[in-house]
């Protein structure tokens, strides 16, 4: 059996991937190889093709038996000889299973680190192993967002299966990461494939300055505009994740808090049911989400600004994983970068922290196409704006902003550089907040000047022109404004400022108005089209059935077809069998399980 064959039979795929083609030829060379590639890229078929070709076993080294699971039942239900060593089994289920993988029954068996190192004694002496491919590799690295100490054990596998080509996965780019994976896994002149980052069909939205009120109804307000779609919600603090969840649910929407703060149950249960599609939303804080395989995740919303683009593009990857348009929205104010500031400074490293927060809020304050800057950020450029971003919607009209930013920077200076955002905001409109009467800043001749703004404007005005280099928060002086040189220019009406108007839509509509470059979306039809020619009563009489399948089986629902292949099934409306086989997403193992049951409902839904 070729590679292709193997992607047509178990996957139902006709064509690879960029890369996949290639990574596969040569890990089945026996070369070691490093992929990075964005989550839902398709990395998974890269170790899983070649474990299908070669003769012995793979194993594939994974952080969370979460994880494994999924992708097990995904494997298996494609007819694949998949399975997981892990704790969550009885000894006696995996002594068989070790049974089985010594008789040549298994391709490709799922393990953590540490069991990797238990077994590598025994196990794996008696057993043919092809491949080790190591997923989330960057859970080696200490500079990665999820390190894990069992990670760095790995490096023992060069001697322990001298002639085993290792592959390491990672959908985390950045250069330290990676070098850190080469050096640590030791691999031996590894083929390194960097994949394109772009997810273009994932749309990039920011709403600044929002408080806890605003933010809640225009979450109430996305969700209405996107009935029977789900999602996840981040969020910085357990008590927001509880809070929002609880809102959610008193506005109608299923929705189920996560946080480390939960017992192991709480947190599975929550899990599943995401998974099994039981809720609309998780509200979550970053402990969820590595691992969840679901491809119909449709939007994921940031409740507060994230630590890192890195963490940010993770945890947004997790939204239309399938290649079907996803939304994505983030919400960002002072009062989160006053957290993030000391959760940095806290840190163990806190240079590089701060330098990442920097550059997320950049992204956050751009008015450039956001899709631009991140993805430079992964140091690939692109030439053109991607028309699917909130800037790419509405490019920000801007105003000779020099008399306001003045107004701000003589409030800074005259507050002897002892006041804060909030404080210089108070200033600004005359307001006689404590802070103000404590330090006599009603005073000051500025005290007022700025009365004509909103102070919720003079927020956003100050954060642009913090964003602009005018003036720096001293995070060492509780937070104090301190005019920068370039400040000083604009303060002495040497130098004029640009500001962009502030624009608080609530709007949250799907329908920005979308560009040529959206034909790039490659393979994927446009939601536009796909509405028009999509059977949605079809659509939902084919959901309704797979569900019933899989909870017959205990599967996840996208694990029997994914949201796509109902996509393609409610346009195409196959009626015989081999029709059936031909969409895209349905291998042989599927077609001949499933095909006849879905023809037959296409059928009687067709009134055939
Ligand atoms: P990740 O890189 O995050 O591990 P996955 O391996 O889970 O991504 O793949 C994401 C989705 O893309 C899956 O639904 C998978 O079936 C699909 N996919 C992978 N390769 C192809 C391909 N060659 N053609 C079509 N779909 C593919
Ligand atoms: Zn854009």
């Amino acid at each position: 059996m070729t590679a292709q064959e193997a992607l047509k039979k178990y996957f139902g795929y006709t064509t690879f991937r960029p890369q996949q083609a290639a990574i596969i030829e040569q890990v089945c060379a026996g070369r070691d190889c490093l992929v990075l590639m964005p989550t839902g890229g398709g990395k998974s078929i890269c170790y899983q093709i070649p474990a299908l070709l070669l003769p012995g076993l793979t194993i594939v080294i994974s952080p969370l038996i979460s994880l494994m699971q999924d992708q097990v039942d995904a494997l298996k239900a494609a007819g694949i000889a998949a399975d997981a060593l892990n704790s969550v089994q009885t000894p006696e289920q995996n002594a068989r299973l070790r049974q089985r993988c010594r008789e040549g029954k298994v391709k490709l068996l799922y393990m953590s680190p540490e069991t990797l190192l238990g077994e590598l004694a025994t196990l794996l002496t008696d057993v043919k192993v092809s491949l080790v491919a190591v997923d989330e590799a960057h859970c080696v690295s200490q500079w990665g967002h999820d390190f894990r100490p069992e990670y760095t054990q790995l490096g023992i596998l060069r001697e322990a299966l001298p002639n085993v080509p290792v592959m390491a996965l990672t959908a985390t780019a950045d250069k330290v990461t990676r070098e850190d994976i080469l050096r640590q896994l030791r691999l031996t002149d590894p083929e390194i494939f960097i994949s394109s980052f772009d997810r273009p069909n994932l749309s990039l939205s920011v709403r600044k300055g929002m408080d806890k009120k605003e933010k809640l109804a225009t979450i109430v307000q996305f969700m209405k505009e996107r009935k029977g779609e789900c999602g996840i919600i981040y969020c910085l603090a357990r008590k927001d994740t509880e809070a929002v969840a609880f809102h959610l649910n008193i506005k109608g929407f299923k929705s189920v808090p996560y946080h480390a703060g939960l017992s192991p149950k709480e947190r599975s249960e929550a899990q599943r049911c995401f998974i099994q599609d039981e809720v609309d939303v998780v509200v979550a804080t970053i402990a969820f989400g590595m691992g969840i395989d679901k491809s119909n995740v449709r939007w994921v919303i940031h409740y507060n600004l994230p630590k890192s683009i890195e963490g940010f593009y993770q945890e947004i990857g997790r939204a239309g994983r399938d290649g079907l348009s996803a939304d994505t929205l983030l919400f960002y104010n002072y009062g989160d970068i006053r957290t993030l500031e000391s959760f940095a400074k806290q840190s163990g490293q806190r240079d590089i922290n701060l330098e990442r927060l920097n550059r997320m809020m950049e992204y956050a304050q751009a008015d450039v196409c956001r899709r631009r800057i991140l993805l430079n950020y992964f140091g690939q450029e692109s030439a053109e704006d991607c028309g699917n971003c909130d800037v790419c919607a509405h490019p920000p009209q801007r105003f000779d902003g020099t008399i306001l930013a003045q107004k701000a920077l003589s409030a800074i200076v005259r507050s002897e550089q002892q006041a804060d955002l909030q404080a210089v905001t108070d200033i600004l409109i005359g307001r006689y907040s404590p802070v103000v009467k404590r330090h006599g800043f009603d005073h000051l001749r500025t005290f007022g000047a700025g009365r004509d703004v909103p102070g919720r404007d003079w927020n956003d005005y100050l954060l642009q022109m913090l964003q602009m280099g005018l003036f720096e928060i001293v995070y060492n002086e509780d937070n104090h404004l301190h005019l920068t040189a370039q400040g000083r220019e604009v303060v002495y009406g040497r130098q004029p400022v640009q500001l962009a108007v502030i624009v608080r839509q609530m709007n949250t509509a799907r329908n920005a108005p979308k560009r040529a470059s959206e034909l790039k979306l490659e393979g994927l039809l446009k939601d536009a089209a796909v509405n028009t020619v999509m059977d949605k009563g079809l659509f939902e009489t084919l959901r309704q059935l797979r569900l019933r399948l899989a909870s017959a089986k205990g599967y996840p629902p996208y694990v029997i077809l994914t949201d796509k292949t109902l996509t393609q099934l409610a346009i195409l409306k196959p009626t015989t069998i081999e029709a059936f086989g031909n969409v895209a997403g349905v291998g042989e193992y599927k077609k001949t399980h499933y095909g006849k049951t879905f023809v037959e409902a296409i059928c009687h839904y067709l009134g055939q």
